[in-house]
């Protein structure tokens, strides 16, 4: 079982600030802002390249609920980020979106 996987299990122990029957969200263990939170789906998906009609419904829950959870942090202006695949960065196969901010963000990429 993956990491995350095993967070939503409770097999590993995370701060949750959010959770229903779709996903979970949760404090970064190494956190790069104020407010650095992980969006997960519950269903397990690899990353970007693997969302597909069957999953993306749990894409979508996701981002109904990302200005709902930043307003939860005390935040309504922050940054959403995807890593996939190791070019990008992305050190855990389980696809997620951090959600950062409570600072003013350093140099953006685009
Ligand atoms: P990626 O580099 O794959 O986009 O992001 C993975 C993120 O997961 C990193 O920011 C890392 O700090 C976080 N992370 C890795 N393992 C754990 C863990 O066990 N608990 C929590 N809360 N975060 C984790
Ligand atoms: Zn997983």
């Amino acid at each position: 079982m993956c990491v995350f996987c095993e967070i939503i299990s409770g097999n590993i122990p995370s701060t949750k600030v959010y959770e229903d029957d779709m996903m979970v969200a949760f404090k970064d263990l190494n956190p790069v802002a104020p407010v650095h939170i992980l969006a997960v789906p519950k269903e397990h998906i690899d990353c970007a390249n693997d969302i597909d009609s069957s999953n993306s419904k749990y894409v979508a829950h996701i981002f109904e609920k990302l200005g709902e959870i930043a307003k939860s942090q005390g935040i309504e202006s922050y940054r959403i980020i995807n890593n996939c695949g190791s070019d990008a960065g992305q050190t855990v196969m389980h696809l997620h979106f951090h959600l950062i901010g409570g600072c003013e963000l350093g140099e953006k990429l685009i």
